[in-house]
């Protein structure tokens, strides 16, 4: 099955997109990883989308395209949950030229869920495992409780940066959600209650697709 999750910055995809990964046991390709890893691996390519991400600002789309179909090229076999792409009318088009969709998952947050979430996120260097220091805390303060790794702050999580990330969801990221449910492939899900835990919003999301 090739899933698609959707949603505003800080809406969780990441946390549910690991979730199903674990339940369904498919690969979960996230854009936003693969521009991390691009930027850590230090190569002209890292350098240059830099940028952009520490800006919160989105890398263009055939840079971006290019990143995801190179990740394609391997294990897909069982399908996949794509998580952090499209985030534009174009990337929406590009992905139906590359592969057919099946569902796509649409969370629903309210902007002040996510202000307080990111500007309270941290996450492991090593393995990528999401925290807050409010409703999530590692057993040992800057370690990951998977790996032993350090925790950090990521750049684009800054409060500034965070208004600028969303101004662009909603300009430019925002109507691919109409692209899909014309094509009758949205399912919503809303994602408002911080007391709610990541696995009921996981089996939710099971029993929509
Ligand atoms: P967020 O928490 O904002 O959803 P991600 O971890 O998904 O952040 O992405 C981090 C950064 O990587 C984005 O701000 C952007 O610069 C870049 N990026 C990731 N996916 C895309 C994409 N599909 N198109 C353009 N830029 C992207
Ligand atoms: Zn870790």
């Amino acid at each position: 099955m090739k899933i698609v999750i959707f949603g505003p910055p800080g809406s969780g995809k990441g946390t549910y997109a690991s979730l199903l990964k674990n339940r369904l046991g498919i690969p979960h390709i996230s854009t936003g990883d693969l521009v991390r890893e691009e930027i850590r691996n230090g190569t002209d390519l890292g350098s240059e989308i830099k940028k952009y991400s520490d800006a919160g600002q989105l890398v263009p789309d055939e840079v971006i395209t290019e990143i995801l179909k190179k990740r394609l090229l391997l294990d897909i076999s069982k399908g996949f949950i794509l998580e952090g792409y499209p985030r534009s009318i174009e990337q929406a088009r590009q992905l139906e030229s590359i592969t057919k969709i099946d569902v796509v998952i649409n969370l629903n947050v309210p902007d002040r869920v996510i202000v307080e979430r990111l500007s309270t996120r941290i996450q492991c260097k090593s393995c990528g495992a999401i925290y807050n220091e409010r409703t999530l805390r590692p057993k040992t303060a800057g370690k990951c409780d998977r790996c032993g790794g350090e925790l950090f702050k990521r750049a684009d999580d800054q409060p500034d940066v965070i208004l600028e990330r969303l101004r662009i969801y909603k300009e430019t990221s925002a109507p691919v959600i109409d692209y899909y449910r014309t094509r009758k492939l949205l399912k919503e899900i809303t994602n408002d209650d911080p007391n709610v835990s990541p696995e009921i919003v996981g089996d939710r999301i099971l029993n929509l697709i």
